[in-house]
């Protein structure tokens, strides 16, 4: 018995040996094969599993196309809107691509908040200029700002009435003062508004028709990446024109809408800024925060379009213009 055991023992041993190495093989076979199938799958060539299943879950072509056609549904459905109610960005189309631009500035802003709040309630896009040493010009500030305005700083220059003082007078910047001294009065007045996109003067019927005093000023729009507006308080301003030598861009006032000590021309005025948009192609105005402006402001702007003309913030007449130019330059 023990003898047969020994002999015995040996083939049983063999023969297993035998039938793990065939199914070792077989494996192998298998995974390869799989392996195979599924590089083919992965170059997009003929596979026989059903990788598709595997890599990606499985919705048929039509529900797949039912969820992307409600996604695009919700993206066309959802407004786009600024987070807080303000003057929305007028939207263009083809035939609206072409109306004459027309911006209104409301200068001397910032004593406090409640003419803001005014123009902010007539949901239409405006440009506010803040007395960079008044009370509350930096709430004002970023309060327009939140509400998508184009901010300005308003900086007082040096008139030939010699007004010094009173209201808007502080952070005055004359004639006779050194570079340093202008140089670090605008580098204040910048860091209080530092929303601000551009300069345009208070008073300054003396400041912007001297030469010395605007290049300074001009040097420092150019370095602080601002423009400039010509108020215009003087038909001697020579600041445009050196706005435009030293490039930096600019644009300049057409018309005061409320000049005038006769309130009830308000209105004409309105009507001759549009009238000069249509002629030229863009023109910019300039009101102050008087209630008699408000009230024909209200009437009026929200139906700019009835008078072909399209109402816009100042830093878009700026940018068309900058378009325009580089037109000319590559022409
Ligand atoms: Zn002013």
């Amino acid at each position: 018995m023990p003898v047969k055991t020994k002999r015995i023992l040996p083939n049983l041993t063999f023969q297993n040996f035998f039938l793990r190495l065939s199914l070792v093989l077989v494996m192998l076979a298998l995974i390869s094969g799989i392996s195979l199938d599924y590089l083919n799958f992965r170059q997009k060539e003929t596979s026989y599993l059903p990788w598709t299943w595997l890599t990606r879950p499985s919705i048929p072509a039509e529900a797949e196309k039912k969820v992307e056609k409600k996604v695009e549904t919700a993206r066309r459905q959802k407004p786009v809107k600024p987070a807080k109610p303000g003057p929305q960005p007028v939207a263009e189309t083809s035939s609206q691509k072409n109306l004459p631009l027309v911006a209104i500035i409301i200068d001397d802003l910032g004593q406090d908040l409640s003419f803001m709040r005014a123009l902010i309630n007539l949901q239409v896009p405006l440009t506010v200029a803040i007395l960079p040493e008044a009370g509350q010009a930096i709430e004002t500030a970023q309060l327009a700002a939140d509400h998508q305005f184009d901010v300005l700083i308003h900086q007082p220059l040096e008139a030939f009435n010699g007004q010094t003082i009173g209201t808007g007078a502080d952070g005055l910047i004359t004639t006779t003062m050194s570079q340093e001294e202008i140089w670090s009065r605008l580098e204040k007045n910048f860091e209080r508004l530092p929303v601000a996109k551009g300069l345009n003067n208070h008073m300054g019927s003396k400041g912007t028709a001297n030469q010395y005093l605007m290049e300074i000023i001009m040097e420092f729009l150019k370095q602080k990446n601002l423009f400039f507006i010509d108020s215009k308080t003087s038909p001697k301003s020579i600041a445009y024109d050196l706005a435009v030598k030293m490039k930096v861009p600019a644009a300049s006032r057409q018309v005061f809408l409320d000049a005038d000590e006769d309130r009830s021309k308000i209105k004409d005025r309105l009507i001759e800024l549009f009238l000069s948009a249509k002629k030229n192609g863009q023109a910019i105005g300039i009101g102050h925060p008087f209630l008699e402006t408000l009230q024909i402001l209200e009437a009026y702007l929200p139906e700019a379009r009835n008078y072909g003309v399209q109402l816009t913030r100042v830093s878009e007449i700026i940018d068309r213009q900058k378009n325009t130019g580089q037109k000319k330059a590559s022409d």
